[in-house]
């Protein structure tokens, strides 16, 4: 195992080698978020008077104040100054927090956003580690891994519900301005694509394309993120790959030699040709850390979606976490593929699939959430004004059977569409 040399006073050990980690239910002594208590994650840029370098606060209750087998509210924000930091830096950094996070020993981060998930082992809780702790490694290691662009950081987290609220309310405006900075952006606009091979300490043969129309299937990585990455990063994680017209193989499904060559370079020739615009043949491979997982419901002719909140069945006979495991591990699965949130109302939604026409079934809680754009899409698309209510979700039913009178009796366009296999 490699344990990188950086020094840092914290009770457990720390670095890359621990990124792989889970820790069970019987093993947990607290956890934040995850559907179970309000969480969220935010970098945000501040003037330098404002952030103190190396300032560590726990706003309410530490670990050691906690009770086991609780969930606990949970805000990290981490302020940054540099005199070369920009604002597009902010999610790229605001990712790492994963990263950093699951460096610890006996402590696990999963999400991003106000969709994150943390936990603390109880082996963790024994040798003494706090949310301070913690708050010590992620100051260390960015710090370390982004000493050209940041020259003082902060980092705050807290437990007590009413600031985490506080916290929960600006960090969703700043995730609503950057995703409206993409919505005028098109993948028919633009020259390149970036790779993001950040997974691949999880996921070796795993590569995500990721264009203006779709963030990475983490939901965290949109093109401008991978634009900044490599900024920040010219030789990183994240590369700039022509699409003009002289790589163009296949326009429908979305396939170009510069990708492919890229995929082979990068997957250590595992992944050789990927098309970005199908999930029916040689979809982008998918990792575990997606925010949804689509697969195909043949009997309604259409595409089910589930998310990682959502822990009942599906359509297809499998909870989420069945499936992630199923096709999670770098690999391309035709029929199946993980893909973000708003990947769903992307007008690049599978097009050579169908596109948006084809989502049967999702969990009421996704539906919700997106109602506003799937009915636009919709309605874009000659679906009428309430597209949202045509798409099945468990209330309805979680079997094939029992969705399709539903989609018969709404008159879904699937049903209408061209045999999807
Ligand atoms: Fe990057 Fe894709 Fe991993 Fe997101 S899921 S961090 S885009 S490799
Ligand atoms: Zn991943």
């Amino acid at each position: 195992i490699k344990i990188t040399a950086i020094d840092i006073d914290v009770p457990i050990a720390h670095g890359p080698a621990f990124e792989g980690e889970a820790i069970r239910k019987a093993d947990m002594f607290v956890e934040f978020g995850g559907g179970r208590s309000p969480a969220c994650e935010l970098v945000k840029m501040v003037p330098a008077e404002e952030v103190t370098d190396g300032k560590i606060e726990v706003i309410g209750p530490d670990v050691d104040q906690m009770e086991e087998g609780k969930a606990y509210p949970l805000g990290i924000l981490i302020k940054v100054y540099g005199r070369k930091f920009q604002e597009d830096f902010e999610p790229v950094l605001e990712r790492r927090v994963h990263y950093y996070f699951n460096y610890g020993e006996g402590v696990w981060h999963m999400g991003q956003r106000d969709q994150n998930w943390a936990r603390i082992s109880k082996a963790a809780r024994e040798k003494g580690v706090t949310l301070k702790d913690i708050g010590k490694i992620l100051y260390a290691y960015y710090k370390k891994e982004y000493a050209a662009i940041v020259d003082r950081l902060e980092v705050q987290f807290m437990t007590d519900a009413s600031e985490v609220e506080k916290l929960l309310k600006e960090a969703r405006e700043k995730y609503q301005k950057r995703d409206d900075r993409l919505k005028n952006l098109r993948d028919d606009a633009v020259d390149v694509f970036y790779t993001c091979t950040l997974c691949q300490s999880f996921a070796p043969t795993h590569i995500c394309f990721v264009s203006p129309e779709r963030t990475g299937l983490c939901g965290a990585v949109s093109w401008l993120d991978a634009k900044a990455t490599y900024e920040i990063d010219p030789t990183g994680v994240c590369q700039p790959v022509p699409i003009t017209s002289e790589y163009v193989i296949d326009p429908v499904k979305g396939e170009w030699s510069s990708l492919n060559e890229e995929a082979a370079a990068r997957t250590q020739g595992k992944t050789t040709s990927v098309c970005m615009y199908t999930m029916m043949d040689r979809p982008m491979t998918t990792c575990g850390c997606c925010e949804c997982i689509l697969a195909v419901v043949p009997e309604c002719n259409g595409i089910m979606v589930t998310t990682r909140e959502h822990k009942g069945d599906t359509p297809v006979g499998m909870t989420f976490s069945t499936l992630a495991g199923m096709v999670g591990g770098g690999n391309q699965t035709p029929g199946f593929i993980g893909v973000g949130r708003l990947y769903l109302v992307s007008r690049k939604f599978l097009p050579a699939d169908g596109g948006i026409g084809r989502l049967v079934w999702m969990p009421k809680e996704l539906k919700e959430q997106l109602r506003d754009q799937l009915n636009e899409r919709g309605k874009e698309e000659g679906f009428g004004d309430n597209f949202a209510d045509m798409i099945a979700d468990e209330t309805i039913g979680v079997t094939a059977d029992e969705i399709l009178p539903y989609l018969e009796e709404k008159g879904h366009p699937a049903l209408k569409m061209d045999p999807l296999m």
